[in-house]
């Protein structure tokens, strides 16, 4: 039994004219429903609002790309809700909507909330479906798209698997359409293949190959297995869990140890970062090193922002480059008076610190 998140894509979800491709949903609650009698828990993250919505309210006026992606998802969440409603009801499975933001990752506590009433909905079997709100996320603060927030589910639901369903079979060597490109079947920890990608974005939704790959490989360095796959081939979702040898995917295998979910949730925080703490070159070292280290006061240069301890800081090196994030250990106050110094209390923890 594994607890898989699924997100699905704008153009797996929604046909060219913008109304919901209703025999696609179909046949995903269809394998929803089959996987959930093996005993699997399944999350879908699922993108299509906006999409949905185009296709069923014409603006009177031109409209700025804010309202026009409130108005569209506004009506288009609400159709997709219920054709999901009606397909899983068939199953007498009951779904849930959970609308989020990305401020709802910024602070532990709306973090562990957000976890608990998910972790609710499963314990008592309902499905939870999963989308931003668009029509309240300021664009600033927006998930790049629904891949990243799919990756931050995975991750805050420790979940086994993440499976990205899209309109392609998964990561090529070169542009999918060209007859020379091979498919990447398997990504081991630690590999790049961002370098194969070519930058296109896939048709409605947000996200392209960049993002899914860059999400993939961060995830699966967590210890969750991600699997890219095309969503319109029949049957996917089943055969890349019980005959993977089926079906055309790339596979991101996950690095074993994985991070406890304290770390995950810090892994996925840099954006959120109230401050920065800047360190000498041989703090970096020890900190990029094998063993397990706190932020020391003596490593630190610089420190900037105002924060309280439990805050999240980005770490530097002295050239610049974002080495790590961490939850402070202490406020900014006493980390500018204890820079540079020996024997003071850790800045950031080791429990605490995740190092890029
Ligand atoms: N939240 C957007 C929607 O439902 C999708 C974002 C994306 O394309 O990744 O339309």
């Amino acid at each position: 039994m594994a607890r898989i998140v699924v997100k699905i894509g704008s153009n797996v979800l929604t046909r060219g004219d913008g109304k919901p491709n209703v025999t696609n949903m179909s046949a995903i609650v269809d394998q929803v429903a089959h996987l959930r009698s093996r005993g699997h828990e399944i999350i879908l993250v699922s993108s299509g609002a906006v999409a949905c919505g185009r296709g069923a309210v014409k603006p009177l006026r031109q409209l700025d790309s804010v309202a026009a992606r409130q108005l569209f998802s506004s009506v288009g969440q609400i159709r997709l809700i219920n054709i999901y409603n009606d397909l899983f009801a068939q199953y007498d499975i009951v779904a849930g909507q959970v609308l989020t933001q990305k401020e709802n990752f910024g602070s532990r506590s709306s973090y562990l909330n957000q976890r608990a009433c998910m972790l609710t909905m499963i314990e008592n079997g309902v499905v939870p479906i999963v989308n931003e709100n668009d029509t309240a996320s300021l664009t600033e603060l927006m998930f790049t798209d629904n891949d990243e927030l799919s990756g931050m589910i995975a991750t805050m639901m420790d979940a086994d698997m993440l499976v990205i369903l899209s309109n392609v079979d998964g990561i090529y060597t070169g542009n999918p359409s060209d007859p020379d490109s091979r498919l990447i079947e398997r990504v081991m920890p630690g590999e790049d293949v961002s370098g194969n990608v070519v930058a296109s974005k896939s048709g409605f939704g947000r996200g392209g190959m960049g993002t899914k790959c860059g999400i993939a490989g961060k995830v699966s360095e967590e210890g969750i297995k991600v699997i890219i796959a095309r969503g319109e081939r029949r049957n996917v979702l089943v055969d890349v869990i019980e005959n993977p040898d089926n079906v055309p995917h790339t596979v991101f295998e996950p690095r074993r140890e994985g991070l406890s979910t304290v770390k995950r949730w810090i892994a996925h925080s840099s954006s959120f970062a109230k401050g920065k703490i800047v360190v000498n070159e041989n703090a970096e070292k020890v900190l990029r090193g094998d063993s397990a280290v706190s932020l020391l006061p003596v490593g630190v240069v610089d420190v900037e922002g105002d924060w309280e301890e439990g805050d999240i800081v980005n770490i530097h090196g002295i050239d610049g480059t974002l080495i790590g994030v961490g939850r402070a250990s202490v406020s900014s106050e006493i980390a500018v008076a204890s820079r540079g110094q020996r024997g003071e209390k850790p800045v950031v923890h080791y429990d605490y610190l995740y190092i890029e």
